[in-house]
């Protein structure tokens, strides 16, 4: 029986590095971290934390990387298709993981993710 073993290998390393510069990547770790704070800048991708909830339909908000100031744009929309649609344009990592996170967010009706952006994803959000 080697199922202690392949649990073990299937948990999230602890350390990640970035996959331009391999700096160390500061914890805690979310699913779609891959570059550092630099290079990400670098590379004209800028992070952003969707928050949503189901309000009437599917009411989103997005806040900057700090967690603490909100973007002016807000989504409403009623199909939770456009959830998924978001999260696969906005480069969310569509893990297992990431997908069960995701459905259970719907399911609950609230919830939350880290997108990547590009500069003109970004650029839209800066507006109402
Ligand atoms: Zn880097």
């Amino acid at each position: 029986m080697d199922s202690e073993r392949s649990s073990a290998s299937s948990q999230i390393p602890s350390v990640r590095i970035c996959e331009l510069c391999r700096r160390h990547l500061p914890a805690p770790h979310t699913t779609a971290e891959t570059l550092c704070d630099a290079c990400r800048t670098k590379k004209g991708r800028h992070r952003v934390y969707m928050f949503y909830m189901l309000r009437d339909g599917w009411f989103c908000q997005f806040l900057e990387q700090d967690l603490k100031t909100p973007l002016p744009k807000k989504l409403h929309f009623k199909s939770q298709e456009k959830l998924w649609e978001i999260a696969e344009r906005g480069g969310f990592n569509m893990n297992l993981e990431a997908r069960q996170s995701l459905d259970h967010g719907i399911e609950i009706g609230r919830g939350g993710m880290w997108l990547d952006l590009s500069e003109e994803q970004y650029r839209r959000l800066k507006h109402r």
